[in-house]
């Protein structure tokens, strides 16, 4: 019998369980306790973000900023359309209107110099995703933020410890949202982190992640007893996550050295592909870094890609491919403005995403380079 490689295998650095069971055992089940406090300040020590906030996941992240944006019916998000749902779903509840970007020509992320003609008077925010942790060209993007006045965001799902001119992603914006999903580099099978870099949101923020109250106010002495005093959620994890998510940030350096040799690996072995005109291998500007996310190939067009996601699954090998544009998704489609986007919709018809994970032996990477080599054949 033979097990199928699969696209993704959640990894374990070893002191997660326990890291667990001691959070049981310090009797602080709830959330914001000492794993929580020790992976914030990981996050504001390490790459400088200025506030960060455990969510439950990403997406609750997104939710936690689009509330502190204070968002009224109508007005503008600018984001791109190829990214995952969670980017776009809390603005929409907030009532806002997505107004969806293109792609660059040779990468899927935003292509920066097609923004300023999307901005009107009720654009508020300019949202920014990192696809693969290959940093958007973020000059441009806050050189246009600052000009017309918007909130500037960043989706750093896909980014951790990647960078833009060696400064860290998800310190350029007000608002930066983390993902720790058991896909991402660094998981607690599911979970998040908001980081706050524009410090007029702070205090606000404190209270919107403690269910509207001034707890954290009354826990630094400044008032006597904690009350309600404004909208918020339940938006924090308990800290048993955060200790799950801690024993992997202590091995972030592990990880990403393990995970950047994946990834060179695969480009070393399939980059003959683009000499020779068959496919492409990934495109890294030269502002941004490699953190060993993701690695995909482009193909000719979607017949081929479908067909080798065929022949893989016939050889056993688990790809995928996403995303779906999301101004063509079954929910917006009716709802966007009509421009057509080239560029988002051709990566997402061509693109084809490798088994990436942790545990992922270089010998398997050869295995599954040769096999891409013979589809070609
Ligand atoms: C994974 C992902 C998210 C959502 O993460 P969750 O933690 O599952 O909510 C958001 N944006 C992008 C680009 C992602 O890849």
């Amino acid at each position: 019998m033979i097990d199928k490689i699969p696209f993704n295998k959640p990894y374990f650095a070893g002191k997660e369980v326990q890291n667990i069971v001691n959070a049981a055992y310090y009797g602080h089940l709830s959330g914001n306790g000492a794993f929580t406090k020790m992976c914030h300040y990981f996050f504001e020590d390490r790459w400088g973000y200025e506030k960060t906030y455990l969510t439950t996941s990403c997406t609750d992240a997104f939710e936690m900023a689009a509330l502190l944006m204070d968002l009224k019916e109508g007005d503008e998000v600018i984001m791109p359309s190829f990214t995952f749902v969670s980017t776009t779903s809390p603005f929409i509840l907030r009532g806002a209107k997505i107004v969806f970007a293109d792609s660059l020509p040779n990468h899927p992320n935003m292509d920066m110099d097609k923004v300023e003609a999307l901005i009107t008077d009720k654009t508020k925010v300019l949202l920014v995703m990192h696809y693969g942790g290959v940093a958007v060209d973020m000059d441009k993007a806050v050189a246009l933020a600052k000009k017309h006045n918007l909130i500037l965001m960043e989706d750093v799902a896909h980014a951790i410890d990647a960078y833009y001119k060696g400064k860290p992603l998800g310190t350029f914006g007000d608002f930066a949202a983390f993902s720790f999903h058991e896909t991402k580099n660094v998981s607690s099978g599911e979970g998040g982190l908001l980081a706050v870099n524009n410090k007029n949101y702070i205090d606000k923020a404190d209270i919107i992640w403690d269910k509207g109250t001034n707890r954290a106010a009354f826990e630094r002495g400044e008032v006597d007893q904690y009350e309600w005093v404004g909208t918020g959620a339940s938006y924090m994890p308990s800290d048993m996550i955060a200790g799950m998510l801690y024993a992997q940030l202590e091995n972030i350096e592990e990880i990403q050295k393990k995970r950047i040799k994946i990834w060179e690996r695969y480009y070393e072995n399939l980059k003959v592909l683009e000499e020779k005109g068959l496919a492409k291998v990934p495109h890294l500007p030269d502002y941004a870094t490699n953190n060993g996310h993701l690695f995909y190939l482009l193909l000719k067009d979607k017949k081929q890609r479908d067909s080798l996601i065929k022949f893989m699954d016939k050889n056993h090998i688990m790809t995928v491919f996403h995303y779906l544009p999301l101004h063509n998704s079954p929910y917006y489609k009716d709802k966007h403005d009509g421009r057509p986007l080239p560029n988002a919709q051709r990566f997402a018809d061509t693109i084809i995403r490798l088994p990436f994970f942790y545990e992922l032996p270089l010998m398997v990477v050869d295995m599954i380079s040769d096999k891409i080599k013979d589809f070609f054949k």
